[in-house]
């Protein structure tokens, strides 16, 4: 028979890197709330269509990432599902909103990307720029800056409709002209109106340095608002540097889009830790006629984890209650009211195995304390405390279902 194992580019967690998971989940959700954002959840499962809408037909998300399944998708970004469900609700404005999910993406599986990946991410709906930017890039350097990751925010700027169709054609006409110096990839850009991604191609890094700018063809207003951003950034001390060929890659995005690269050089070619962008359109592409100003952040979690090691902080005391008599209902006891001072309690239900097995067992657990409960201390006004780590031995002074959660500190 074959082996059975989990489908590619798709991990397990548990043990170690589980809890480190949960504790960013933890500290993110939190960061999140002190700025008065709130945590939504949506189906894993979305129709293909709201893809099609938003992150665009001819992206490479939904051109050939997508796991689907008749016309539903799992979802492979959390912006669209979030915008969908504000509109579909009628949810008040504005709305400041966090996650963390796992989301979907067909790719070829390496170090840093996976098909089956965490983000935390959060999406600020009603509140026009420069709010919406300083409030999401400011609460993303307090995240980082606490977690003592080295980064760095790469900006750019997409202009408008009309600004936008202008720089198209000079990028159009520029490509053209080189056509023989480009990749295969970037000609089928080329000739299905994608030549913005053109910008993101890897293979035509040097053909793209000569192109022309996005920043040259924004407008006096959008030059007004870059600018503004920018002096907002400097004032409050958020570190940038500009990269005119950050276009990333979906239909959605207008005004300032944003990348945060790692700067550890731990990662190697998966360096980018987060992204994200304004998005005023996405609320009409989706079919509504009012257009919704929106900024939003997304980061992922595995990348994020290469660099912390944050399960300590998660772990609890363990305490193994063992005793040779058949007292179960007592320790049950002894064992709710640990719990609820915030102990990880194992009680061993078997009372005829013998104390050796059972120690045995309590070490392959990696217990911290083991409590003895013998026929002696059955009967008598003391309790016995073992120190797993230390091998140090304590008698507590009291029958042992008076003890508490301060008796398992030596
Ligand atoms: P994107 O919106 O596609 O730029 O994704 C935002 C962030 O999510 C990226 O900067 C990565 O940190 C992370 N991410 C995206 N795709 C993957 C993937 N396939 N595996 C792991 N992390 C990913």
């Amino acid at each position: 028979m074959t082996k059975l194992q989990a489908p590619m580019g798709m991990k397990d967690f548990y043990g170690k890197d589980l809890a480190s998971l949960k504790e960013l989940e933890r500290l993110w959700l939190l960061e999140l709330e002190n700025n008065n954002f709130s945590e939504i959840r949506t189906p894993v499962l979305e129709e293909k269509e709201l893809f099609i809408r938003s992150v665009g037909e001819f992206s490479d998300i939904v051109s050939k990432e997508m796991f689907s399944c008749d016309d539903l998708v799992l979802r492979p970004e959390g912006t669209a599902p979030v915008m969908r469900c504000v509109l579909e609700n009628s949810l008040p404005l504005p709305q400041y909103l966090s996650y963390f999910s796992s989301f979907f993406r067909k790719e070829r599986p390496q170090k840093g990307r996976f098909r089956q990946f965490y983000q935390y991410g959060c999406e600020v709906l009603g509140e026009s720029e420069p709010q919406a930017e300083i409030k999401v890039l400011s609460l993303i350097k307090r995240f980082y800056d606490k977690l003592n990751i080295k980064y760095r925010f790469e900006l750019n700027y997409l202009p408008s409709e009309d600004a936008l169709r202008t720089y198209e054609e000079a990028l159009t006409s520029f490509y053209q002209a080189n056509l023989n110096l480009l990749s295969e990839t970037s000609k089928t850009r080329l000739n299905n109106q994608t030549v913005l991604r053109i910008l993101d191609s890897k293979e035509d890094r040097k053909l793209n340095e000569t192109a022309p700018k996005v920043t040259d063809f924004l407008s006096e207003e959008d030059s007004k608002k870059w600018n503004k951003i920018l002096s907002l950034l400097e004032k409050l001390k958020i570190p940038y540097t500009l990269n005119p060929a950050l276009v990333r890659g979906l239909d959605y995005y207008e005004g300032l889009v944003f990348e945060v690269v790692d700067e550890s050089n731990t990662l190697g070619a998966q360096n980018a830790l987060g992204g994200g962008g304004r998005y005023n359109k996405l609320s009409t592409q989706l079919g509504s006629k009012e257009k919704i100003s929106a900024f939003g952040f997304g980061g992922g979690a595995e990348r994020l984890l290469y660099q912390l090691s944050l399960e300590e902080k998660a772990s609890k005391t363990k305490v193994g209650l063992i005793s040779s008599e058949d007292i179960i209902v007592e320790l049950e006891v002894l064992r709710g009211k640990l719990e609820s001072q915030n102990l990880m309690v194992d009680l061993n239900y078997d009372y005829t195995l013998g104390f050796k097995k059972m120690f045995k067992r309590l070490d392959k657990l990696k217990v911290n304390y083991v409590v003895v409960v013998g026929s002696t201390e059955l009967s008598g006004n003391f309790c016995k405390v073992k120190n797993l780590t230390t091998g140090e031995e304590k008698t507590i002074p009291k029958p042992f279902s008076e003890l508490e959660s301060t008796d398992f500190t030596f």
